[in-house]
């Protein structure tokens, strides 16, 4: 099974054709997003996790081997991948996990909680990501030299403890970049799907909040 956690705010085609390619890659019977809970910390121009969790969702449709597991956001406060994690593993003793994150994400793993002993959990498989370089040195290189794997069946042979690097179409697309886009004005059309269009133009968010002229602008000049 593959885990693919994120904030996913919003989700958009680096996310979809990510997952798309590595389930497929990997030959994963199911690929589950798990957006995560987000303090309001970063101001109330962001989404929900309601509406985070509702755009995965729309995004989806249609795709039966995908599905969005919503445990992260199922009580108050940030969840830890290791909690997270240990819950899959303690439901799912017997199968392999892979938990899927870009490189970018992969080179700040040393700052997660309990990080070294994720690998006793689950795999790692790592996107390779637009501008970003897989270490050679440090902890994480130490690490991929102890543990990274070219052999997809590595994946499928043991339950967790390998690191695996996959190469997938570079899309460089960022929710960070929708999100500015949006609050200009503009239309995020073609960098995520036309059903995610359609929540954020309904609930308005990602517009400067105190402009709604812009969110009216982005309504109805850019939408269509
Ligand atoms: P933000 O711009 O808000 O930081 P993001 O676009 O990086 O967001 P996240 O939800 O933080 O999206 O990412 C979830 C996971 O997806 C991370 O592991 C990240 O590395 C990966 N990811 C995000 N965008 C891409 C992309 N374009 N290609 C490959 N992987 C991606």
């Amino acid at each position: 099974m593959g885990i693919f956690g994120g904030t996913f705010d919003p989700v958009h085609y680096g996310h979809l054709r990510t997952a798309f390619e590595m389930r497929q890659a990997l030959r994963l019977t199911e690929l589950r997003f798990v957006p995560c809970y987000e303090p309001p910390h970063r101001g109330n121009t962001y989404a929900s996790a309601e509406l985070r969790l509702k755009m995965v969702r729309e995004a989806i449709i249609g795709q039966p081997r995908f599905s969005v597991d919503d445990r992260e956001l199922l009580h108050e406060g940030p969840s830890y991948s290791f909690d997270t994690l240990m819950a899959f593993r303690s439901e799912f003793p017997e199968r392999s996990l892979a938990l899927i994150i870009g490189m970018d994400a992969f080179l700040g793993l040393p700052r997660w909680y309990r990080w070294s002993e994720i690998l006793q959990l689950a795999h790692i498989v790592i996107a390779h990501r637009p501008g970003w370089r897989s270490p050679d040195s440090g902890r994480l290189g130490e690490l991929l030299v102890a543990c990274g794997t070219h052999r997809i069946d590595d994946i499928h042979e043991a339950k967790s403890g390998k690191l695996y690097i996959h190469d997938v179409t570079q899309l460089e697309i960022s929710s960070t970049e929708i999100r500015e886009l949006i609050a200009a004005g503009r239309d995020p059309k073609f960098l995520t799907p036309d059903a995610v269009r359609d929540v954020i133009k309904a609930s308005g968010c990602y517009t400067d909040g105190d402009d709604e002229k812009v969110g009216a602008q982005y309504a109805q000049k850019d939408i269509s």
